[in-house]
């Protein structure tokens, strides 16, 4: 039996945000979501023929977006049970589903965990209104704290977290320090966060042009993130990735499997999978997809298999993203001599300039390294 990651993307929003470049669609009725969800059972089959999922455990389920609230529990429900009658579930199995403040209300908090849901993934991004106005979100700041408080009440989740942004035009140290004290106040399992980044293709891309001096800049950035790191440090949240917080034992078993670069099956629109040590990518295209689906043929329209120069390098930078590191011993094990032996000297180089440093036989990001771990990327990445 082999233990892999599910990810389900659901492309479907209230509305879409300014500053969104995922494939996601507003405004779509609920009969649009049902039919989804019946092309992804579809999509299944076809992927267990064309892939060989035969003998798979799943470790963990994650419906991202898009906007996955806005599917009903029951729909949810039939197909957590389709899943189950296809794939053995691991018995500590962590199932997500992310969801927006605007999207979700008592009932609905209730029955997602009645279905089997363990995990909630909240898009906050900020507790201020002239923040989430000018991204365009769909909620207000008091819908977050009243879904804050119920949550908090009704205990239904134990296992969540919540997504904050940080580098947002005019955006204060103050202003910040205020995000963090709700963080610190509701005190969520898991926290990210995220710096705001604009493509030219997103209606902010233009703002941001026309607006650049607005923006915080980068060493403005680099010193809430150091900041942010030692005030939830104080209060039991580890930095387990470069974005992400948590209190121990709450890390993302999702996540980690995508930064331990393990195999991973992506269903929907535009879902990226990693099996056998091939990279591949789901057409981005809704109608497209629904088409090839409906066809009886694979929507995988790219498919990328790793060299092993290539395969060490993104087993590095993932792992130089968490907390955990490379290890030294593991490289060695997988990969030929002389290829290791290359990127060691380079991390080498990086531990003289004090972006890494070593422990226990790993190599480990400091905190100067995580701030331009980008660039250090590109180095490895050659
Ligand atoms: S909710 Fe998320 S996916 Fe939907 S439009 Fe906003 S940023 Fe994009």
């Amino acid at each position: 039996m082999k233990e892999i990651a599910l990810y389900i993307h659901v492309p479907f929003c209230i509305q879409k945000c300014r500053y969104c470049d995922f494939v996601s669609y507003p405004n779509r009725q609920s009969d649009s979501i049902a039919d989804y969800f019946k092309v992804l059972i579809q999509e299944l089959q076809i992927r267990t023929k064309y892939d060989s999922l035969q003998d798979i455990v799943l470790k963990s389920i994650y419906f991202g977006g898009g906007t996955p609230s806005l599917v009903s529990p029951e729909i949810l429900k039939d197909f957590l049970l389709h899943l189950r009658q296809n794939f053995q579930f691991s018995k500590f199995i962590e199932i997500t589903i992310e969801a927006n403040p605007g999207t979700l209300n008592p009932e609905k908090i209730r029955d997602f965990a009645y279905v089997g849901i363990n995990r909630l993934s909240l898009g906050i991004q900020s507790f201020q209104n002239r923040f989430l106005s000018f991204l365009g979100r769909s909620y207000q700041e008091k819908d977050v704290h009243n879904l804050l408080i119920h949550l908090m009440n009704s205990g239904s989740f134990l296992n969540w977290n919540f997504d904050l942004m940080y580098g947002l035009p005019f955006q204060t140290f103050s202003d910040w320090k205020k995000e963090i004290e709700y963080v610190l106040l509701y005190q969520p399992s898991h926290f990210s966060l995220y710096n705001l980044t604009l493509s030219q293709r997103v209606p902010l891309g233009s703002f941001l042009k026309s607006h650049l001096a607005s923006f915080p800049g980068q060493d403005w950035e680099a010193s809430i993130y150091r900041w942010t790191q030692q005030v939830l440090g104080k209060y039991g949240y580890k930095r387990y990735e470069i974005s992400n917080f948590a209190q121990p034992g709450y890390e993302c078993l999702h996540n980690l499997t995508y930064w331990r670069n393990q195999e991973y099956l992506g269903l929907g629109v535009s879902s990226c999978s990693y099996l056998r040590g091939i990279r591949m990518r789901n057409t981005s295209s809704l109608s497209h997809y629904q088409k090839k689906i409906k066809n009886g043929q694979s929507p995988v329209i790219m498919k990328d298999i790793l060299n092993v120069k290539q395969k060490l390098a993104e087993e590095m930078i993932l792992a130089l993203r968490t907390s955990e590191g490379v290890e030294t011993e593991k490289l060695f094990k997988t990969y030929p001599e002389p290829f290791v032996q290359e990127k060691l000297i380079l991390l080498e180089n990086f531990v003289q300039s004090h972006l890494v440093y070593k422990r226990a036989g790993r190599w480990i990001l400091t905190s100067r390294g995580t701030l331009i771990a980008n660039q250090l990327f590109l180095e490895i990445f050659d």
